[in-house]
Order: structure tokens, then sequence, then C-alpha cells
């Protein structure tokens, strides 16, 4: 078999040109890139890494579908290489970009007919941000846990009766305390479809919870951060 005649199989790295950057608190920031040819579906990921880096991470895609830009919501792990190494990126700079990955998509048949809750932790709202910018008219209900309450990320983006704040470390106007006692407390028709994104304690308790509710697994999407 000659080279042209085998099957390319490997990716190719794409070079995106950093546009901006938007600091959302001092450790969270959302990195907004040249979107160049990506077709992706909302709620998938990338992989990002510097130019020529071994290392890439993988990274859901924060911007909507219909954007001409690509955006990406990084929360900077202070014992972490990658995150690290992003937060010191600057604007007209290159980041190179594999994808787009994941399963964690919105069944469009659905769209139109049945309820959404969307659980997050942290940066876990980055797919649901896409979700509800790539799908307007969306019957959801977001839930968000955060430790303190600057860490809603752009929470203006939601509407403010679909958007539910948890912190756990602050006490204010929202529910203080964590997501999953909030969804303890929650009345949910057990046809409702749920996607739950983050850590994987989190994910996993929702899931018990969701289970006692009466929601079937199928009805249960999930994505684990780490
Ligand atoms: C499918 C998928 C999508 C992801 N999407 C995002 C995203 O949109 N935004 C985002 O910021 N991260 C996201 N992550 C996590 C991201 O890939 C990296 O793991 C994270 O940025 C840390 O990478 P690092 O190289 O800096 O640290 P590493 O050297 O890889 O890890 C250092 C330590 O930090 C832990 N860690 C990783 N992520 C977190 C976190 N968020 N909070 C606390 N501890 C953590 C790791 O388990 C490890 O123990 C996603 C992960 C997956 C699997």
């Amino acid at each position: 078999m000659t080279p042209s005649q085998k099957t390319v199989t490997k990716r190719i790295n794409q070079l995106h040109r950093v546009l901006d950057i938007r600091h959302l608190t001092e450790s969270t920031f959302l990195l907004r890139l040249e979107r160049k040819n990506m077709q992706f579906r909302a709620g998938q990921y990338l992989t990002l890494g510097l130019k020529d880096a071994e290392q890439h991470r993988e990274y859901s895609i924060y911007s909507g579908e219909q954007e001409n830009y690509l955006e990406i919501l990084v929360r900077e792990i202070i014992e972490g290489d990658v995150s690290q190494q992003l937060k010191a990126i600057r604007t007209g700079q290159f980041l190179e970009v594999r994808g787009p990955y994941g399963f964690l998509k919105l069944d469009k048949k659905k769209v139109a007919t049945h309820k959404f809750v969307f659980i997050a932790s942290g940066t876990g709202i980055a797919p649901f941000h896409s979700f509800v910018s790539s799908n307007p008219g969306l019957d959801y209900t977001l839930i968000h846990g955060v430790r303190y309450r600057d860490e809603s990320y752009d929470r203006l983006a939601y509407d403010p009766n679909r958007y539910v704040l948890c912190t756990s470390r602050e006490k204010y106007e929202n529910y203080q305390g964590y997501v999953t006692t909030y969804l303890d407390q929650l009345e949910l028709d057990p046809e409702t479809i749920c996607y739950v994104c983050g850590n994987s304690s989190m994910i996993y308790e929702v899931y018990n919870i969701l289970a006692n509710k009466g929601l079937p697994r199928e009805n249960i999407l999930s994505e684990v951060y780490f």
C-alpha cells in the first residue's frame, strides 16, 4: 500500500489565534479563539495546548454554535501544568486545538418538548452556557454550585428565573449550600432530562439523588472533569 492509499486517521493540530482574554475572577478566565473551520455541537469539548507542547488538556466549548469564535472557560489550578500555561498566554498568540470530541449533546428532537435541568460545579457550567446560547427558547433550570458568589461566572448570560446559584462557603441572598442539597429538595418531573458536569464526587451524588426521585438512568447525562 502506498502512503497515498492509507486512510489518514491522525488529527492534525490546528493553530488558533487568541483573540481576547476576559478575567472573571482572579483564577478564572475566558479565552476567545479564532473559530476557523471548527464545526461542533454545543456540549462538546476540545483539547488545548501551547504550540508544539506535549501536554494538552480537555476544555468544554463555552461559546454557542452560531458564534464566529470559540470560547473556553478555564480555572487556574495552582499545582497544574496546562491551566497555568493558558493563564500566561496573551492575545495574539496561538494555541494548538484538537477536536471536537464528546457526547454531551442535546437531543434536538427533545429540545422543544422536554424540560431540562443542568447541574454544574465550578467551570462545569461551560457546556451549559453553550447549550443555552445555542438554543434560544430552551426550557431549562441551571443549578450552579460554587464556593463563593463571585464564581457565578457570567450569570447575566442566563434568565435569572432559570439560574440557581448555590454557594457552599458564603452566605448571600442566593441558596447557601451544596447543589446536591438543593437538588434533594427540588420536585422533579421524572420526564425531565438532566445533565451533570464537574467533579466526580458531585456527579456520583447527583446520580443517586435523581435515581431516588425516580428519574430513569437514560434521562441523565454527565461529563466528569476530574
Ligand atoms: C471532558 C473534560 C472537559 C473539561 N473542561 C474544562 C473546562 O471547561 N474548564 C476547566 O477549567 N477545566 C476543564 N477540564 C479540566 C481540564 O482538562 C484540566 O484537567 C484542568 O485545567 C487542570 O489541568 P492542569 O494541566 O492545569 O492540571 P493537572 O496537572 O492536569 O492536574 C492537577 C490536579 O488538579 C486536578 N484538577 C483538574 N481540574 C480541576 C478543577 N477544575 N478543580 C480542581 N482540581 C482540578 C487534577 O485532578 C489533578 O489532581 C475538563 C476536563 C475534561 C475531562
